[in-house]
């Protein structure tokens, strides 16, 4: 047994732990969970644990269904909603899916291909430091407990107290994750009404998906215990702002902030323009991945700070990549606009990190930044510029993943064929759907 995991066994012991949450995601970034009794700790370790992989979304076929889960020690952490439930308390590890049949990391793992996406930056040279802001949406539930989109507060962008109903659950859900050891930076009220958003401490990649997972439970657990519901659909109301999770990314060369460099451009250096180039020139497919559901391209229009079209700026916020002002060296970082928090975190930062590493690779270079409010150009001037857009929709967004070698490589087959498969299908369901808007529009006209 390693130090870390006997270290967690002592935990489970002092921290009065009688159920454990084997947790892992499927492709579309759902979080899975074994649960097992404390005593199966120590076996969970040594050996993992068994599961059927064939009721999992895009895992395996019926007749290869044997997977192992392997916890990972360093992600133990009590669940604060479920402390001392009943005398005892419940916890969490977050785990990598091996395959049975090869004992090797299972190919459809999303944690397995943010990994690979790791090791190839690794192989340059570089640790990849990631932090996202996440926001989302508090709203009523009805008598039945079902979510409304009813907000329980009309507060608007930093406004507090009173006005800002919702800054007691919001301390809660605070609390609840700083249970969880999270840092977190900074919480405010969003734009929109029961819109908000909460910062935590970058991280390396691999933790930081993992806290976006985590993130996303604590918040609709704590928000359920003020019977309120908490979405990270990203555009649950039209004609007000939608949900993002700008992704803050950092290199990190032998300790040192590779993103920076004193006499470039914004202080960045060739190889953060490179990666930024290599993004901005992978966008249409990766936003497949950033941006995976029906929902995320009604946030993706003009006049939301919500970027549409393929362009980056120092502080220009209708852009896809922005380079924020940064206090320190070691601060510097761009800020990819364009994911939402419907996106698997796992994959979305593979795709990114694969994307930016290719324009590394291929020493591509920006265009000139834009700096005016690209949401006013007319096409002309967007030609003009040489500023494409971003898919219209998640078809197209699809179409595109299928054409970018480099996006659907960094998913890796299993994962991509799977995706692919699941988003088409999505797709269809929608488009032979008839909406409400339609229904508005054309029963009493025709
Ligand atoms: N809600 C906006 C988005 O969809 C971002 C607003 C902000 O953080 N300033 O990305
Ligand atoms: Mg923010
Ligand atoms: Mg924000
Ligand atoms: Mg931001």
């Amino acid at each position: 047994l390693s130090a870390e995991a006997e270290e967690v066994l002592d935990e489970i012991d002092e921290q009065n732990v009688d159920f454990l949450r084997l947790q892992f995601t499927d492709i579309l970034g759902t979080i899975k969970n074994v649960s097992i009794t404390a005593d199966q700790a120590e076996k969970a370790f040594t050996e993992g644990i068994y599961f059927d992989g064939s009721s999992i979304n895009g895992f395996v076929r019926i007749q290869e269904s044997d997977m192992r889960l392997d916890p990972d020690p360093s992600t133990f952490a009590v669940l604060p909603w479920r402390e001392n439930v009943e005398g005892g308390s419940s916890a969490r590890l977050i785990c990598d899916v091996i395959d049975t049949s090869t004992g090797e990391p299972f190919s459809g793992d999303p944690r397995g291909v943010l990994k690979d996406a790791i090791d190839r930056a690794e192989d340059m040279g570089y640790d990849v430091n990631a932090a996202p802001e996440p926001e989302f949406f508090l709203f009523e539930e009805d008598e039945d407990g079902r979510a409304t989109t009813k907000t329980n507060d009309a507060g608007g962008y930093f406004d507090l107290a009173p006005k800002d109903l919702a800054s007691d659950v919001r301390r809660d859900i605070i609390y609840g994750l700083e249970d969880m050891d999270f840092n977190i930076e900074a919480s405010h009220h969003e734009v929109a009404q029961g819109q908000h958003e909460i910062n935590f401490t970058y991280d390396d990649a691999l933790t930081t998906a993992d806290n976006v997972a985590t993130f996303r439970s604590v918040v609709r657990a704590i928000a359920a215990e003020h019977d309120l519901h908490a979405t990270f659909m990203p555009k649950p109301i039209p004609r007000i702002n939608g949900s993002g999770m700008h992704t803050h990314i950092s290199l990190f060369q032998d300790g040192e902030n590779a993103f920076h460099d004193e006499d470039g451009q914004f202080n960045l250096s060739d190889t953060a323009q490179s990666f930024i180039a290599g993004i901005l020139d992978h966008a249409p497919a990766i936003a497949a991945v950033t941006n995976p559901t029906v929902n995320s391209y009604k946030r993706l229009v003009p006049g939301y700070e919500a970027p549409v079209y393929v362009a980056w700026s120092d502080r220009n916020r209708s852009a896809l990549i922005r380079k924020p002002a940064a206090r320190t060296p070691a601060a510097s970082r761009i800020e990819a606009r364009f994911p939402d928090p419907s996106c698997n975190p796992y994959l979305a930062f593979a795709a990114l990190i694969h994307a930016g590493l290719d324009g590394i690779e291929r020493d591509l270079e920006c265009d000139d930044p834009v700096r005016e409010n690209i949401y006013e150009f007319d096409e002309e001037k967007r030609e003009e510029y040489g500023i494409t857009t971003l898919p219209e929709n998640l078809g197209e967004a699809i179409d595109e993943l299928e054409q970018d070698e480099v996006v659907s490589s960094a998913l890796g087959e299993h994962v991509y064929e799977n995706f692919v498969e699941a988003k088409r299908q999505e797709h269809k369901e929608y488009l032979v759907d008839v909406s409400q808007w339609e229904l508005d529009q054309y029963l009493e006209t025709f």
